[in-house]
């Protein structure tokens, strides 16, 4: 079963006025784009549009100037590198509502594209001011939001103009909203989790979430620490956060009642040292120097999880499982990836990744390409994983 939602392939655009909101809040280096990766997400719905004959009417926000107009934050720079992209011209108006976006619409010829300056400019587009969504709605006749990323926050040009005008999800919104209905919404089954990272203090609600949709979750990474020290393990000088373990162990008692099965580490990779080519031990558990850390899943933790792949349909997977940044704590990150990259790659697993570090390790490893998708949403995407409605999706549903 598809997400619910209003879909651009359903809008009839042709001569239409359409406000598209997208995520151009791009690295840029002495006011030039330094990577266009977000610009080139944006194409297929842009490009879209146009072949169907709109007024390509484009928002967004940039940095974070707070409501007030910043020149170094203006999205003047990104018209160019869109332009050179899209292979046509993109004209740009300096106010994203009033009387200068309306008089440069009102020059823009059907299938072209004007780029409106940046939204957080307003004070009212953090605040979700109605009358700055109304103003916004006054430019255009429909709505297509393309920025899944920006989609957990209520801002105007993401939810208050979805509420005026007729609203769609673009192309990419729409690429990552079936994927992530794949991966959670309504999985194949048997359905398992990976989550690693550092904390277990910055994805309690995701794990929370976690262990009632899946069958399996392999926790990993740091945060595995505070789990087996909550088990009464010797984890030496590992990074751990001792004041969650009582969580850790509700965590595990949740999963219990939910019938989700966790994988907790069963060995473990210690140095003394982080540092690259530092000297890398297999332990078993709780068999640890009180100078060492845990840097790294062992050999039989990521074969009893390559395994555990191996039995399931739909992998979902939040967080590096050892410090990837710094070799050859890499090992265990890189092996799983590779091994679910694999298993993806020839069609027998779904396999859907997200987060920061996350996006960084699968490039490391070589493998974000074989993955049935990667998010680099970013914020959107570990909230969407703690199970929390977004409001700039729940604005696009019928
Ligand atoms: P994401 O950005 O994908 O959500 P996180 O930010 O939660 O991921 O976690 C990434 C970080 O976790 C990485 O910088 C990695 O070095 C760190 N990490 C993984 N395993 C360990 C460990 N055993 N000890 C300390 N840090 C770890
Ligand atoms: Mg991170």
């Amino acid at each position: 079963m598809s997400l619910a939602f209003r879909r651009l392939e359903d809008a009839d655009v042709d001569g239409k006025r359409v406000l598209v909101r997208v995520d151009f809040n791009v690295p840029m280096q002495d006011g030039k784009v330094s990577d266009d990766t977000r610009l080139r997400a944006a194409l297929p719905t842009i490009k879209a549009l146009q072949w169907r004959g709109a007024k390509v009417i484009l928002l967004a926000h940039f940095d974070r100037p707070k409501g007030k107009r910043v020149p170094s934050m203006s999205l003047a720079p990104v018209a160019p590198a869109l332009a050179k992209l899209l292979e046509a011209d993109v004209a740009f108006a300096d106010d994203c509502v009033g009387d200068t976006a309306k008089a440069a619409i009102e020059k823009l010829p059907r299938g072209r594209v004007l780029l409106l300056e940046n939204t957080r400019f307003h004070a009212g587009e953090e605040t979700n001011d109605p009358a700055l969504a109304a103003a916004m709605g006054d430019l255009g006749d429909l709505y297509v939001n393309d920025a899944f990323s920006a989609a957990h926050r209520a801002h105007a040009s993401t939810e208050g103009l979805a509420r005026v005008l007729p609203a769609y999800a673009g192309k990419c919104m729409e690429a990552e909203l079936d994927a992530l209905n794949r991966a959670l919404g309504d999985p194949q089954r048997p359905v398992m989790g990976v989550v690693g990272g550092s904390k277990v203090s910055t994805k309690l609600d995701l794990l929370r979430n976690l262990v009632t949709k899946l069958d399996r979750l392999a926790i990993g990474g740091g945060m595995a620490n505070t789990f087996l020290y909550a088990q009464g393990w010797e984890i030496g000088a590992s990074y751990c956060e001792k004041d969650l373990a009582e969580t850790a162990r509700d965590i595990i008692r949740l999963a219990g009642r939910n019938k989700c099965e966790l994988l907790l580490p069963i060995d473990i990779i210690v140095s003394e040292r982080l540092a690259p080519g530092a000297p890398a031990r297999v332990r078993g558990l709780g068999e640890m120097d009180d100078d060492e850390r845990i840097l790294d899943a062992g050999p039989e933790t990521i074969s009893r999880l390559t395994r555990a792949m191996d039995d399931s349909r739909t992998l979902i997977w939040n967080g590096p499982l050892g410090v990837f940044e710094t070799p050859p704590f890499d090992h265990g990150t890189v092996a799983a990836a590779r091994h679910a990259a694999r298993r993806a790659a020839s069609g027998r697993l779904v396999a859907v990744a997200g987060g920061g570090d996350t996006v960084a390790a699968l490039n490391h490893a070589g493998v974000a390409d074989d993955f049935t998708f990667v998010s680099t949403a970013g914020g959107a995407f570990l909230e969407w994983m703690e199970g929390k409605p977004l409001p700039g999706v729940e604005a696009l549903k019928p």
